[in-house]
Order: structure tokens, then sequence, then C-alpha cells
């Protein structure tokens, strides 16, 4: 459990008053009217609330779902979750307040990879009504940064502005990075004024890009739009050697078993979030269903004393797929497929061949240089994801795979199964 207790029950007690979304979950589930629990191990008697339960109660009574705790005329911004899930998009609002938070904690990682105000940074990530473009502005704003938006801009775009502009920052998808390192390196570009390259996921390939056509370390954010404020972010000794620190300031974060749902500190966690500083659209328990690897306090090389967890070991609960009979993690196959040098990015579909059988079809675009032996590459997948998941995979070289420099959540996964 990191985070202020005190400010969680106080949160708790705001939302008997304000919230209706939140007050009618509770009682709906046997909560007495105005409990506040009086110390963390008393938590567990608020039960959780989860993405359905949100997006349930907003198309009842939209667009916030009675969980607007502010007059509406203090909205300052409204955040849409990407919709990745595929089961509907939730509407946030912040106040200016919200707003300042979501972009402070944006500092801490600034901080860490060590950029001073006046430096230029050039983030790929739109912005639109998602938050991560938005809380990456308005940090940099905070943070004093010279922000350069490309927007859907041309990868040619991207590159004259990294070499013209100088940055000492660059932040997008990783499939982004990895596509503009390609073509740096096609191009015989180097970039030496990088501080830091901040990925959301950070494979093996985007470390070596980055040594390699970045000459910076690479950097990874976990947060959510439920949040707003970062959940956790990396020291300053990147994703190679460093922690993904938790941020108590704003939020409490519960670390909790995944099977038994007792709290934990250390190995596989599942992290139950909630908003101690939100005003407009807070959350109480919200159940990410994301499940990490814990790095103990003060067991990171960095010296900080924050817990956290390992960076790259982000995965969903909810995600186990069963294909003929095995437990598949989406996981364990990207990291084989990205981990690979000549693949650059994939889409895997699982799904139901004529005779009855399950089939996992994974197509995968390879870099310009490894296209000649593009049936090499697609047996030694073949047979790579075979032995580490059991589960024997048809791999196509598809060079036509959409491009995804405008999404911020790749969708790589598609379950036809669940359709029929
Ligand atoms: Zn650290």
């Amino acid at each position: 459990m990191i985070g202020d207790f005190q400010a969680l029950a106080q949160a708790i007690g705001r939302m008997w008053r304000l919230s209706d979304f939140h007050r009618a979950h509770w009682l709906a589930r046997g909560v007495k009217e105005n409990w506040v629990p009086g110390e963390p191990a008393e938590l567990e008697g608020l039960p959780v609330i989860t993405k359905e339960d949100l997006l349930a109660a907003q198309k009842r009574q939209p667009p916030y779902g009675g969980n607007l705790c502010v007059d509406p005329r203090e909205i300052a911004q409204v955040h849409l979750t990407t919709g990745t899930s595929g089961i509907g998009q939730e509407r946030y609002a912040l106040t200016a307040a919200d707003v300042h938070v979501m972009g402070a904690s944006w500092a801490r990682q600034y901080q860490a990879i060590g950029l001073t105000p006046g430096d230029v940074a050039v983030l790929t990530i739109p912005v639109s009504f998602f938050c991560a473009g938005l809380s990456a502005l308005e940090g940099a704003r905070l943070h004093g940064l010279v922000p350069v938006l490309t927007g859907v801009a041309s990868k040619d775009l991207m590159l004259e502005l990294l070499v013209e502009q100088r940055p000492a920052y660059l932040y997008g998808v990783e499939s982004l990075l990895l596509q503009l390192a390609n073509l740096a390196r096609e191009r015989g570009l180097r970039f030496t004024g990088l501080k830091g390259v901040q990925a959301v996921g950070a494979s093996p390939q985007l470390l070596a890009a980055a040594s390699e056509v970045y000459q910076a370390r690479v950097f990874d954010v976990y947060g959510c739009t439920q949040a707003a404020a970062k959940i956790a972010t990396t020291c300053r000794l990147g994703v190679a050697a460093g922690t993904n620190h938790f941020h108590p300031e704003h939020l409490f974060i519960e670390t909790r078993d995944p099977a038994s749902g007792a709290p934990v500190d250390e190995g596989e966690a599942e992290i139950i979030l909630s908003t101690t500083y939100r005003a407009a659209s807070p959350v109480i328990r919200f159940a990410m269903r994301d499940r990490v690897t814990l790095v103990p306090g003060g067991a990171c090389a960095c010296g900080d004393p924050l817990p956290g967890f390992v960076p790259g070991s982000v995965g969903r609960i909810d995600s186990m797929l069963k294909i003929r009979g095995v437990n598949l993690w989406p996981q364990q196959v990207e990291q084989i497929l990205l981990g690979y040098p000549a693949v650059e990015d994939f889409r895997a579909q699982v799904q139901r061949r004529a005779d009855g059988a399950d089939e996992l079809l994974l197509r995968v675009r390879v870099q310009a240089s490894a296209r000649a032996e593009a049936a090499g590459v697609a047996a030694a997948l073949e047979s790579l994801v075979r032995e580490n998941t059991m589960v024997r995979p048809r791999v196509v070289v598809d060079n036509a795979l959409d491009d995804t420099a405008g999404a911020y959540k790749v969708k790589r996964w598609t379950d036809l199964r669940r359709k029929a």
C-alpha cells in the first residue's frame, strides 16, 4: 500500500457526499451508509469498481454517470479513455487543479531524465481527448520545456524536427520510435543531444535502437485516464537498469496478490487505484486489472526508497488466452516477436479454423534490410514461439501492416472466437 491513507479516507467521505456513482455502487453491495475505513487493513470493506461499472453508469446517466463531483462550470478539460478494451470509452472531467496535478506528476520523470528548463521536447503522441498527449504537454509546460508537437506529421517531418530542433527529449509509442530509428539508421542519421527517449512500453529492441541511433536512455511511463496523474515513471537509471517507481503524492496505490487479493510487497501484484487529489471525476478502488512484478522500496540501485515495478512487466490480468487447451499470455508472444531483431511490429489474431481447431495467426512487418529473408524470419519465429509457449503459431510476413503513428495504444491482439 502506497500513499496517504488519511487523504484517502477524506476522499471516501467526500464521495459519500458528492458522488452518486460511488454512493450507489457501495450501497448496492451492502456497505453501511457513510462508512469510511479507519485503517488500510479495512479497505476491502469497500468493493472495487471496474471499467464496466463506470461505463454502465455513464450509459444510464450521461455523460459522467453521476460521478461529477464539482459544479460543471469548474470543468477545465474532458478526457476519454482509448477504448482499446473494445467495450467503450469512459469520460472523465478535470478541474484546472486536476490538470495541474496531472502535469506536475510528469515533472518527476522530466527531473529523473535530467531535463532542464529550455530543453526541447518532441512529443509525438497527438494531443487529443486522450490523457497521454495532454498530460505530457501540461508537464512540459510546468517543467519549462519547449514542446514541439508533431501530431500526425509524416515520419520524414518528424526526422527533420529531430535533426533541426536538437531536442533533449523524445516521447512516443514504441512502434513509432522503432520506425523512426530504422529510418534514421537507413539515412545514416545519429542524434547526439537526446537525454532521454520516453516510450509507452519498451522492448529489448527499443533499448538497442536507443543506444545505437538515439544514443540515450529509455524511460517508461505507466498511467491511465482514471488516474490522470501518472502512477509510475522510470528513475534516472532508465528501463535497462532502473525501476518504474510509484507516485504516492496524488494517488493511493494498493498492490495485491492477483489470486488471493492479499496485500503484497513483492512478486506479482494487481494494482487497485484511488485518486486522493481528483476533484471532478475521482475513482476509489478502481481495479486496473493489470499485473506487475513489484520492486520493494529501497531495492533499486538508484537509491529511491519508493517501491515500484520492473519496467516492461505490465500485463493484463484478464488477457490470458486459451488456445488448444494451452494458457497463453499475449505478453509472452510480444516479448519474443519484438525482441527479434528483424521484426518491426506485429498483429496477432486467434481464430477458429473450418475444421474447428483454434489457430494463432501472427502477421509481422520486418525491417527493410531483412525483407529478402522473410521466409527464414517467419520459420524462426514459428519455432521460437512454439518452444516458449507450447502453442504453434502460423507466421505470415506482412509489410503492409497498418501504420500506428497516430495511435496511443496499439491494439495488437484480436480474438475472433469471442465475436462468434
Ligand atoms: Zn530506481
